[in-house]
């Protein structure tokens, strides 16, 4: 067997140990059913098998199921009745685990998730090994899906409805101790004593029964009492409310609790997979695996020249101790560099480390690190104005003010101190990498690193390939921001890169809905209803109108005669000449800032921008600010500003925010339908303005009927689905 092993020892106990040797860690995959169903049938079948443990040969006991071959059953076009096939398979093998008449005991050697855990959850006992990193949970709902193989079921009979809701509907995950108060495992033992603990009870229950098995069985821990009915009648609005209704799995799962309760146990293991086959052949799952799991884990392994070997940044120098270099200073100290962060003065630079000093006293009041750790963290940051301290640094990052000069300057003078191979990087958000590279007498080892603010919170960098940067630089680049644990995007250099140019566009088309008359709250809301975390206005006054008119000034300058002014033009224009009102540091902007009151929408924009009496629809305005940025998106595709779908879409999620449910801008385009799609922007071109036009290349594409994804089943690989 590819996936497991089973061994009977002499007291007629199976030891069935899960080890898959393709991964590193056990997973739900359709060769792991079908072998455990067979394992399942010989101990069922064995009268010498008196019972049954189930361990991983593997530090973790098992994961969920495998993303990536859930991933291509989802891209597969399944009917619901396929779906519901796939999810009966898993469940009716654990049901069948549990009434085979044989005791079976997990025996959690390490973390234990998803369908690993719905595994234990199925078998007669659970023993767990006391160790804080053997967590446990469902946290199905994380992926757009929930626990369809009983888990939402015996959890619910095992626990109680009230505690299974935050595992269910949050993910959230406990280690061994309160895994045991909750009543998730039965008994917690030391590592060397895991075996013999499940051994022990096997001997001593031979012929084990589940609570919902016994004659008579009503429900327990309070299925029906008031208090659940109280839970049910305000929990799905909360969850709306939350959700926007963009995430249909924590309804589901709370109708297969709510329902599922009052069924008998097979009639409701049936109606979870009911609920679990809606879930897969809705979009919101697959787009949320692909683009938050499975591309954002390739993000840089693919487009890495494999030539280059592997390589470490062991010094890393960051020159500008502002913001954005303390910033960076902290995250590659914590990820175990030596960093010399240099300013223009010593005591820029020794301010610039005490954004760690903070950062780091913060998290050991937290309990999120220790004295001793924060302590060598700090102790890896040098503080320096002398570009010597450079000398033995493997990358340098400069972080100063957005000037070419400035820049040019830096450049030049890090260059003579650091070695002939070593790299130097810019973390402009603006500049053209190619032009600062001018600056630089080795332009091949030039790059652009662009680290988002705050940089310990925004895990993203967008990699600025300059003309003539190198392939090795790239593949050393990339395995930098591996070691920083971040995520890269690769990005060709064009004004505003990727991110800065399609966000422009989201705070641009708010402004434009302010000036054609829609009430600026709706203008909010319809954006948060889209999904978005914050609202576009109040996005703008956190970074000032000054930064996107800036942006847009510098793109007059550059492209002087073929300037086109964006649709915000003339908002912005008032805001800052007319109005002068900035954003918040300046006092105010589209909101107010009372020191004794939350933020609230200026009452004088009823008068700057007075609103229409007819107001267009919620879905018209949530559709604006989605497809307005998927278009430019598709642009950068077009550019080849971006080279895949899935960089597109894990930046645009990570850098901005935009809504996790659409699996990025890309993927929202794939999951309209790229004909419909194009067609519903030639209408809005019409309605709007030609901002909205597709491009010939997108109606082209849109005419094949090209998505930007392939799915398995277009490249004729689909999965069968698992059912038989
Ligand atoms: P900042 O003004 O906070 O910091 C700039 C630092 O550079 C200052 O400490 C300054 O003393 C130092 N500096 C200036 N000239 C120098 C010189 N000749 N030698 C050494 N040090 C010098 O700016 P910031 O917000 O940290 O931005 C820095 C860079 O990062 C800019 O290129 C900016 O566009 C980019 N960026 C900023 C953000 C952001 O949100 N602030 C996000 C991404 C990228």
């Amino acid at each position: 067997m590819k996936t497991l092993h089973c061994e009977i020892d002499s007291d007629g106990v199976a030891l069935i140990t899960l080890d898959d040797a393709s991964k590193p860690m056990n997973v739900v995959s359709a060769d792991f059913i079908d072998e455990f169903i067979a394992v399942i049938e010989q101990v069922a079948g064995d009268a010498a098998i008196k019972g049954a443990i189930v361990t991983s040969g593997k530090p973790h006991f098992m994961a969920g199921a495998d993303l990536n071959y859930i991933l291509g059953v989802l891209g597969s076009a399944l009917t619901l009745k396929q779906a519901y096939e796939f999810s009966q398979k898993p469940s009716a093998m654990h049901r069948r685990l549990e009434s085979c008449g044989k005791p079976f005991v997990a025996a959690l050697n390490g973390l234990a998730l998803g369908g690993g855990f719905e595994l234990a959850l199925a078998c007669h006992h659970r023993v767990i090994v006391d160790d804080a990193k053997a967590i446990v949970g469902l946290p199905e709902v994380t992926v757009g899906l929930l626990p369809g193989s009983g888990g939402t079921q015996r959890l619910a009979r095992m626990i109680g409805v009230e505690k299974s809701l935050p595992i269910l509907l949050e993910g959230k995950t406990v280690g061994p101790s309160e895994a045991l108060k909750l009543g998730l495992v039965d008994r917690v033992v030391p590592a060397e004593t895991l075996l013999a603990a499940a051994r022990e009870w096997i001997l001593g229950t031979p012929n084990p029964v589940r609570l919902w098995d016994h004659k008579g069985y009503r429900g327990n821990n309070g299925l029906l009492n008031p208090s659940i009915v109280e839970i049910m009648s305000y929990r799905p609005a909360q969850i709306a409310a939350q959700t926007q209704r963009n995430y249909p799995a924590p309804i589901a799962i709370l109708d297969c609790l709510f329902e599922g309760t009052l069924l008998p146990f097979d009639r409701a293991l049936k109606l979870e997979s009911k609920h679990f086959a809606r879930l897969m052949c809705d979009s919101v799952a697959r787009n949320l695996i692909r683009t938050t799991f499975v591309n954002k884990r390739e993000a840089g392994k693919l487009r890495r020249p494999p030539q280059v070997p592997k390589s470490t940044v062991t010094k890393l120098g960051v020159i500008g101790a502002g913001l954005m270099g303390s910033g960076i200073a902290y995250v590659a100290a914590a990820a175990g560099m030596q960093v010399v962060l240099l300013d223009r003065r010593l005591e820029l630079a020794v301010d610039g480390r005490q954004y760690s000093v903070k950062l780091l006293e913060k998290a050991v009041q937290r309990g999120k690190s220790t004295q001793k750790d924060a302590e060598a963290i700090l102790s890896r940051i040098t503080p320096s104005a002398d570009y010597k301290d450079l000398a033995a640094c493997e990358l340098v990052i400069e972080a100063v003010f957005e000037d070419m000069g400035v820049k040019a300057e830096v450049t030049a003078a890090a260059e003579a101190a650091i070695a002939g191979t070593a790299l130097f990087a810019s973390n402009t958000s603006t500049l053209p990498i190619t032009d600062l590279a001018a600056a630089s007498a080795r332009p091949g080892q030039f790059i652009g690193l662009h680290f988002f603010s705050p940089v310990e919170r925004m895990p993203l960098v967008e990699v600025i390939m300059g003309k003539n940067t190198s392939e090795e630089t790239l593949a050393k680049s990339l395995d930098f921001v591996a070691q920083l644990r971040m995520t890269p995007i690769l990005v060709n250099d064009a004004r505003g890169f990727y991110t800065s140019r399609v966000f422009q566009t989201f705070i641009h088309e708010a402004m434009k809905m302010l000036e054609d008359g829609v009430e600026p709250a709706f203008i909010e809301n319809a954006a948060r209803g889209a999904g978005f975390p914050m609202g576009p206005l109040a996005l703008l006054d956190e970074v000032s109108i000054e930064l996107p008119w800036k942006i847009v000034q510098q793109t007059k300058e550059a492209l002087g005669a073929a300037f086109v002014k964006p649709c915000a033009y003339g908002v912005m224009q008032r805001m800052l000449n007319e109005i002068k009102r900035l954003g918040r540091r300046s006092g105010g902007g589209f909101y107010d800032y009372p020191v004794d009151a939350p933020k609230r929408l200026w009452t004088g924009l009823a008068i700057a921008f007075p609103p229409e009496l007819e107001q267009p629809s919620l879905q018209s305005l949530e559709r604006r600010f989605l497809y307005i940025q998927a278009l430019e998106t598709a642009r950068c595709m077009e550019e080849g500003v971006i080279l895949q779908a899935a960089d597109a879409d894990v930046g645009a999620l990570l850098a901005w925010g935009f809504p996790t449910w659409t699996g990025g801008p890309l993927s929202l385009i794939d999951t309209v339908g790229i004909a419909k799609f194009t067609a519903e922007c030639e209408g809005l071109a019409k309605a709007h303005g030609v901002r909205y036009l597709p491009s010939p290349w997108l109606r082209e594409r849109a005419a094949r009927g090209q998505p930007f994804y392939e799915t398995p089943a277009q490249a004729g690989k689909a999965p069968a689905p698992c059912a038989a």
